[in-house]
């Protein structure tokens, strides 16, 4: 099935690519993991994926240990300070960094562990109460603020768009986030870039392709539904 579902996947972000005129290599596909066995994680090795995605620390901790070496592990959940540590040298990406307090700790373990970590500023684009994330305004300021901490890296903006099943109402949402990314690399802040926008999930990746998502993070398209009932 993950075979399968990969494919489809793959077809439809070549097509987003194409409509938008733009390269497939622009555009990385992160196999969403969470709650997922490893025996489906290493069916989508087997077919090439190397970049998956997890929200919860300890569940990271424990693919990574049974998981090839050769993969990144991007944490897309909302984070809690304390379980930073776990993540140093481990994590290729953090995409949901959200206050400065978490900007200052995950700089802090950085040094510690001697490491640079790479992280992205989640943005709240649509203000939706239930989500975390920065807003739209205070983006920079934490851009700015966070960029002059040590070892850790501003790479660009995530983003969680609202749930919809009508994916074309979060293009206005895809195209602001863009618009912010845009601004904010305008100001050629030191040790900060914007070549990532991490936007875009099963119900609305292709929208996202379209207004210039460079990572996708893709779950239930590629591992079927998620089962959070007893466990
Ligand atoms: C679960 C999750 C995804 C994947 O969601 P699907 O709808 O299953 O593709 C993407 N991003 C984040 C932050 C998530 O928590």
């Amino acid at each position: 099935m993950v075979q399968e579902n990969l494919a489809d996947v793959e077809q439809r972000i070549q097509a987003a690519c194409e409509r938008a005129g733009r390269d497939r290599n622009e555009v990385t596909l992160i196999a969403v993991s969470k709650t997922k066995p490893v025996s489906m994680l290493n069916e989508a090795y087997g077919c090439g994926i190397r970049e998956f995605g997890e929200n919860k620390v300890q569940e990271m901790m424990d693919k990574y240990e049974q998981m090839p070496q050769d993969i990144h592990w991007h944490m897309i959940g909302h984070l809690q300070r304390n379980k930073v540590k776990y993540l140093m040298g481990k994590a290729y990406l953090i995409h949901s960094v959200d206050s400065l307090r978490l900007a200052e700790e995950i700089s802090a373990q950085s040094v510690k562990h001697q490491v640079q970590t790479d992280i992205l500023i989640e943005v709240n684009i649509a203000g939706e109460e239930s989500k975390f994330g920065i807003s739209g305004e205070e983006t920079i300021h934490l851009v700015e603020a966070a960029a002059a901490l040590p070892n850790i890296h501003i790479r660009g903006l995530m983003t969680i768009a609202p749930f919809t099943d009508h994916p074309e109402d979060n293009r206005i949402y895809f195209r602001k986030i863009k618009e912010l990314s845009v601004d904010i690399d305008r100001k050629k802040i030191d040790n900060v870039n914007m070549h990532i926008l991490s936007m875009g999930m099963t119900g609305d990746y292709e929208v996202a392709i379209e207004e210039g998502a460079t990572m996708v993070r893709v779950g239930t398209g590629i591992f079927g539904e998620r089962d959070y009932g007893q466990n």
